[in-house]
């Protein structure tokens, strides 16, 4: 069996008059997180941890940042493109384990719709979508409110 492990990174700023949208479920607070697309920091997160695994790139390779077809782009159709890319390499993934890294807000009450979301969008069942949220203990950019970051590590094999 072939079996890989694939590491992703994201961060955005979080700014004035922007939605703040993680793992594809819309958070009620006064900022949101500034980006090309809608800036989902956990779904890029995701999506560079699968590509990461297959060695097929990055998301700013298969989705450039200065191409205006991903001006505010919906991550969560975008990774449904790179669940069908795992797929067409011969992997099937078997799952997720993600940390989203915010002083603010307290995301905890929408870590299970996060979850059923993305167990919808990469047909995985939800025991194999990990989700934990933490805080930087008000150190560093997170911790000064200036951004949010994710991180995630996936496995994929091949029989
Ligand atoms: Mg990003």
């Amino acid at each position: 069996m072939d079996i890989r492990t694939g590491h992703g990174y994201d961060v955005h700023k979080l700014t004035e008059n922007r939605k703040l949208i993680i793992g594809g479920i819309e958070i009620p607070y006064e900022k949101g997180l500034l980006g090309h697309s809608d800036a989902d920091v956990l779904t890029h997160a995701i999506m560079d941890s699968l590509l990461g695994a297959a060695a097929l790139g990055d998301i700013g390779t298969h989705f450039p940042d200065n191409d205006p077809a991903y001006s505010g782009a919906d991550s969560i159709e975008l990774l449904k493109k790179v669940c069908v890319l795992i797929k067409e390499s011969g992997y099937t993934i078997s799952n997720i384990d993600a940390t989203v890294i915010a002083q603010q807000p307290k995301l905890k009450p929408y870590i299970e719709a996060m979850r059923s979301k993305l167990s919808d969008v990469m047909q995985l069942p939800i025991d194999r979508i990990s989700i934990k949220a933490t805080t930087e203990e008000h150190l560093g950019f997170t911790g000064r409110l200036e951004g949010i970051s994710a991180h995630c590590v996936s496995l994929i094999y091949k029989q």
